[in-house]
């Protein structure tokens, strides 16, 4: 497929903290003295002992990496106690409720004092630093106060995103080992109350570790209660002082333990450490989302995910930025949602996933063209290969043609944004992640086991370590060797396959399982699934191969349409030929099928791996499914496979 070039405005690259020629010096700087040019840009944060060593240790062996080795810091005094002297009064957080008629603001200094009151809760209640402490809350502020309530007494937080079950909860309370757990009465995400205490009433039945529920009253629904055990947030910061000096941390202590989506198999702990980590998310949000001071930015992710982590709270705060967190869904009450709420609040930088703009772009463009967005400067996303359609209506539609996109591909094991167009630095290309982020040396990896030197398809690997990469898998340090250290020596395997084009651009062409073998022919799904979305009356597209008696692989294709079109069989053939003429007759699917609904992960990706079963029919055994958001989905594409298939 051809793709056109988008320029960066004269504007951008005048304003823009990095224009194309900052970009090139430091990226180069990075590379080649990257002890030099990390230590410069660690001086982002607020040190209390500055470190003896940057970097230490390599991708090899065991695999022990430290940054700024013997800095002393703390994340919540960046985040917070730092800023109140120039910016005490400036809004740190700006809540928007599941009800558009609830939102609430807080200043710097009204957040650092939340956040040292709920710290001497949890010192009240025996934890100190290197105890595990699972957050199971809706997207609500107490959220924020409790992970940097956390951070500021050396506790490590592990949340875990509230719309999972109480088995999944359980699960990583257990491997964690979290004595406390901190959670609410209830959520509500459009109109729907979810029954988080409920869940996590019965997630601690099963693990006797925890020893106290902290429960903050949001819906203020009527939840069962455990004397002794079960605390009420409210009664218990009435009671707590605001004073609370940070606790000094090793720039290598565990910062928080996260999993990841669950895409591919079972969750793994994520381990993160605080001083890398900290320069990485909080440099990375700036250059990248170029945020300048008044600008008022929304990432839209959940804070259970990663990047909510990195992007809604420890980059952004440590920034000095206004961060918006929302509680509710793109389509409540209506689909003007999202863009109602960047209008009510004169958002500039909007940071999204593909799945939440196809289901978007599915409406049309009527519920976005009613609101201004005039705020708008510019958009990202993240999650998913986008499809150069959805990323072509995010730019016309969305951003009137004026706003860059940003196309951040990362992983929870990094941390911190890899891979991104740097806004004021690069012409974009609709569907590429464009260039390596700085200090960040990406290889691709052919079949062969070649490290490809310039274009080319492969594996997506990281050949040098960089300061908000994992440092294990909490528990498991064996697993955390064995999943990205083991194929190539020398090098961090990232899952993911990426081509490079002859200008040295990167795109990301699906995980390493969904590449399809067609005839002895490599075939990334996202190419596929981009050539289906570009048809007018597709919505969404998810492919996988299945094995074929002839070809080795065949082609299986789930196609959901849009609102206003049905199935048909006319359809199905002008489908096929489509992607012969966008593609080739290789690329055709063999199969294809209906889709009302794609199985997807909690954090709105699509689990192809479950697709990949339905499509081989090997029905018996679906893998782990405890992080699919809508089972039935699943059941609903069993009932209807096609009896040709
Ligand atoms: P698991 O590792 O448990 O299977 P997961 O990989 O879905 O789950 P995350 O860490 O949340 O868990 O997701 C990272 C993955 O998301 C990346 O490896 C990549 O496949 C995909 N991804 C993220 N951003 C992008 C992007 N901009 N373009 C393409 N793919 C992306
Ligand atoms: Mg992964």
């Amino acid at each position: 497929m051809a793709h056109d070039l988008f320029p960066v405005p004269d504007s951008w690259a005048k304003a823009a903290w990095i224009d194309n020629a900052t970009y090139l010096r430091m990226y180069e700087q990075s590379i080649s003295d990257p002890e030099g040019f990390w230590g410069e840009q660690a001086g982002c944060l607020d040190w209390f002992r500055p470190w003896t060593k940057v970097r230490e240790g390599a991708f090899e062996g065991d695999v022990r990496i430290s940054w700024f080795c013997g800095g002393k810091l703390n994340v919540s005094y960046n985040c917070l106690d730092r800023h109140l002297a120039g910016r005490g009064d400036a809004i740190a957080l700006i809540w928007e409720g599941d009800d558009p008629a609830e939102s609430r603001s807080f200043s710097y200094r009204r957040l650092f004092e939340e956040v040292c009151r709920f710290a001497n809760v949890l010192k009240s209640l025996g934890l100190r630093r290197g105890d595990r402490v699972t957050i199971y809350l809706p997207m609500i502020p107490e959220l924020a106060v409790a992970m940097l309530a956390c951070t500021r007494i050396g506790v490590v937080h592990s949340i875990v995103f509230g719309g999972f079950s109480a088995d999944s909860l359980a699960e990583r309370i257990r491997d964690c080992q979290g004595r406390v757990l901190i959670t609410a009465d209830e959520g509500l995400r459009g109109g729907q109350r979810i029954p988080a205490k409920e869940n996590a009433d019965k997630a601690v039945e099963k693990c006797p570790v925890v020893e106290r529920v902290i429960v903050v009253r949001h819906t203020g629904g009527d939840v069962p209660w455990t004397p002794g055990r079960d605390l009420s947030w409210s009664e218990l910061m009435e009671n707590a002082s605001a004073d609370c000096p940070p606790e000094v941390m090793d720039a290598e202590d565990p910062l928080f333990i996260l999993y990841t989506s669950g895409s591919t198999g079972k969750p793994k702990g994520v381990l993160h450490t605080t001083g890398g980590y900290l320069v990485f998310s909080a440099l990375t949000h700036r250059h990248i989302f170029d945020y300048h001071d008044g600008d008022i930015y929304w990432c839209t992710a959940d804070i259970g995910w990663v990047t909510g982590h990195s992007y809604i709270i420890y980059g952004p705060l440590a920034n000095g930025a206004t961060t918006v967190m929302f509680e509710g869904v793109p389509h409540y009450p209506d689909w003007s949602r999202f863009w109602n709420i960047v209008d009510k609040h004169g958002i500039s930088i909007l940071y999204t996933a593909p799945t939440a703009i196809r289901a978007l772009m599915r409406q049309g463009d009527e519920p976005v063209r009613k609101t201004s967005r005039r705020s708008l400067r510019l958009l990202g996303t993240v999650g998913e290969p986008i499809n150069p359609e959805a990323w072509l209506w995010y730019y016309n539609v969305v951003g009137e043609k004026r706003c860059p996109i940003v196309d951040t591909w990362w992983q929870t094991e990094t941390g911190g944004i890899l891979l991104s167009p740097l806004p004021g630095a690069m012409a974009l290309k609709p569907g590429s992640a464009l260039r390596p982020y700085f200090g960040v040396k990406p290889a691709i990896v052919d079949a062969a086991g070649n490290f490809l030197e310039g274009p080319g398809d492969g594996n997506l690997v990281i050949t040098e370590p960089w300061p908000a990469m994992l440092r294990t898998i909490y528990g498991d340090h064996s697993r955390f060797l064995q999943t990205y250290f083991s194929l190539y020596k020398g090098a961090y395997f990232t899952g993911d396959g990426a081509r490079r084009d002859e200008d040295g651009d990167y795109w990301i062409t699906g995980r390493v399982d969904d590449v399809i073998n067609v005839s002895g022919h490599r075939l990334g799904t996202a190419e596929v699934e981009s050539a289906l979305v570009a048809h007018p009356a597709v919505a969404e597209a998810a492919v996988v191969g299945f094995p074929h008696e002839i070809k080795g692989q065949g082609i299986y294709a789930y196609v959901t349409l849009k609102a206003d079109r049905s199935p048909a069989e006319p359809l199905r053939e002008e489908l096929l030929r489509w992607v012969r003429k966008e593609i080739g007759a290789i690329a055709v699917p063999d199969v294809l099928q209906w889709a009302p609904g794609l199985p997807k992960t909690r954090s709105g990706k699509i689990m192809r791996r479950i697709l990949r079963k339905i499509a081989a029919n090997s029905l018996d055994d679906l893998g782990d499914t405890s992080t699919l958001a809508e089972p039935a989905v699943v059941e609903e594409l069993i009932r209807n496979r096609p009896a040709a298939a």
